[in-house]
C-alpha cells in the first residue's frame, strides 16, 4: 500500500516564495534526504499549488529529480466552453499536473459545490488521466449529533457511486478531512481518526462493493510535523493531506520523513 503526504497550498504562496520553497529542498543536504524518501516507489510527495503555479511547480519539482509530483486544488464541472474563468481538467492534464483535489470543505461550503457537481468532477478528471483525491469529512455539529459516519456516507455515496470499481484503488485516495479540525490547530485525535477511517473502509466495502484494503484514506486537518507520526501509527491512515504545515519547506520535509515505511 502507498502512503501519501499531500500538501494543500491552497490561495497562498507567490514566485518568489514557491522559488525559496525549492530552493531549500534543492540544497545537496536536503535533497538527498528526500531522494532517500522518495527512492521508495510506496511514498509519495504531492503538492497542489494555485492554478497559475502548476506548470513552475512542475519543472521545480522536476529540477529536484525525485518523484514529487504537482496537481491542482480544483477542476471545472465542465469539459471545456463558455465558463469563464473556470480551469478545465484537460488544461490541467496538458500543464502536467497529476491530480485533482476534489470536494475540499472550504469548496463545498464557500463555493456551494453539491454532491452531483463533485460526481461530475471526478468523472472528468478520470477521463483525463488525473488521480483524484476526494475530500470527505463532517462538521462540528454533525460530529456532536453523533451525526458523522452518516454524513460521510453520503457524501461517498452521492459522488462515488457508480465508479468503475476496477480503477478505484488505483485513480482515487479518499481523504477524510474532519471540517472541524481544518485550519483550526484542533486535529482529531489518533484514535478519533482511526475510527472514521475503519468506518470509511467498511463504507467502501457495504455501499460501494469496492474491496476496502485496496483503498488509500488520507486524514487531514491541522496535521503538523509534531502530531503527524501518532496519525501514521494508526493501522487505517495511509497518509496525509496537509494545509498550512506544507507551506514551510523545513516543516514539508519534516512530514516527509514521518511516513510509514
Ligand atoms: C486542508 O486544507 O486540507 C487542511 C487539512 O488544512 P490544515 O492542515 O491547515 O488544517
Amino acid at each position: 500500500m502507498k502512503t501519501y503526504i499531500i500538501g494543500n497550498w491552497k490561495m497562498n504562496h507567490n514566485i518568489g516564495e514557491i522559488n525559496n520553497f525549492f530552493s531549500f529542498l534543492n540544497t545537496e543536504e536536503q535533497k538527498k534526504e528526500l531522494a532517500r524518501i522518495l527512492r521508495d516507489e510506496n511514498k509519495e510527495a504531492w503538492i497542489a499549488p494555485q492554478y497559475i503555479h502548476i506548470g513552475m511547480v512542475k519543472d521545480l519539482c522536476a529540477s529536484l529529480n525525485v518523484n514529487m509530483r504537482v496537481g491542482s486544488q480544483n477542476s471545472s464541472t465542465h469539459e471545456k466552453g463558455a465558463f469563464t474563468g473556470e480551469v478545465s481538467a484537460k488544461a490541467l492534464k496538458d500543464i502536467g499536473a497529476h491530480f485533482v483535489i476534489v470536494g475540499h470543505s472550504e469548496r463545498r461550503s464557500m463555493f456551494k459545490e453539491d454532491y452531483k457537481m463533485l460526481k461530475d468532477k471526478i468523472a472528468l478528471a478520470l477521463s483525463f488521466n488525473l488521480k483524484v483525491v476526494f475530500c470527505i469529512g463532517e462538521t462540528l455539529q454533525e460530529r456532536e449529533e453523533k451525526r458523522a459516519v452518516s454524513v460521510v456516507r453520503t457524501q461517498m455515496e452521492e459522488s462515488l457511486k457508480g465508479i468503475d470499481k476496477s480503477v478505484f484503488a488505483s485513480e482515487i485516495i479518499l481523504a477524510y478531512e474532519p471540517v472541524w479540525a481544518i485550519g483550526t490547530g484542533k486535529n482529531a485525535t489518533p484514535d478519533e481518526a482511526q475510527e472514521m477511517h475503519a468506518a470509511i473502509r467498511g463504507i467502501l466495502t457495504n455501499s460501494l462493493g469496492i474491496d476496502p484494503e485496496t483503498a488509500a484514506i488520507l486524514y487531514g486537518g491541522s496535521v503538523s510535523p509534531t502530531n503527524i507520526s501518532d496519525l501514521m501509527k494508526q493501522k487505517d491512515i495511509n497518509g496525509v493531506l496537509v494545509g498550512g504545515a506544507s507551506l514551510k519547506p523545513d516543516d514539508y520535509l519534516k512530514l516527509c520523513q514521518a511516513q510509514k515505511r
